[in-house]
């Protein structure tokens, strides 16, 4: 995907994220906050998200100005250090995100893969589908695999464990600690 497909996903993503994860799961099926403070969170989140998360899908394509391109900054090895980030700096928070739904985009919403396991392998991964990232079914694309991805985080927030979930709290959940 070019610039302005990964400004859109993160832009929607963040959008839709942050209203999901305005509604805390384990509340129960009965909203007991006013509408005002709900509305009032969910734009909290909304901003909260917004540029971190943009920040993070802007940023793998900085490999096309240094390294190789869907190589060099477009693999899981990153993603780990931007997922270490937070816990460990207390900075970064969700721009990790970012970077997850960059891949994603690449992968399934256009032709050429990523190399997922690089520098140990410079092999690219791609899923069948996806378009060509001038097409002009880039951006309908882009809304697909945007709209596809908050149906997974949405039902996994409500139904598995709530996005939001710290580290360590998931850890002394699991009996880690
Ligand atoms: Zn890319």
């Amino acid at each position: 995907m070019n610039k302005e497909g990964h400004v859109l996903n993160g832009a929607l993503l963040a959008l839709g994220l942050g209203l999901i994860l305005a509604v805390d799961p384990t509340a129960g099926p009965l909203i007991t906050e006013s509408s005002s403070a709900l509305a009032l969170e969910a734009g909290r989140r909304v901003v909260e998200l917004s540029l971190p998360v943009i920040l993070g899908a802007l940023f793998p394509d900085v490999d096309t100005a240094f390294g190789k391109h869907r190589k060099t900054l477009h693999n899981l090895p990153v993603l780990a250090i931007f997922l270490a980030f937070p816990p460990i700096f207390g900075n970064l928070q969700y721009v990790w995100v970012g970077v997850a739904t960059h891949y994603v985009l690449d992968m399934v919403g256009s032709k050429r893969g990523i190399a997922l396991f690089y520098p140990l392998s410079s092999q690219e991964y791609d899923l069948p589908t996806g378009v060509a990232t001038s097409s002009k079914w880039a951006n309908p694309v882009t809304f697909v695999v945007t709209a596809v991805e908050l149906i997974v985080l949405g039902a996994v927030h409500y139904y598995v464990f709530a996005l939001d979930t710290t580290f360590s709290e998931a850890a002394t959940l699991l009996g880690l600690f």
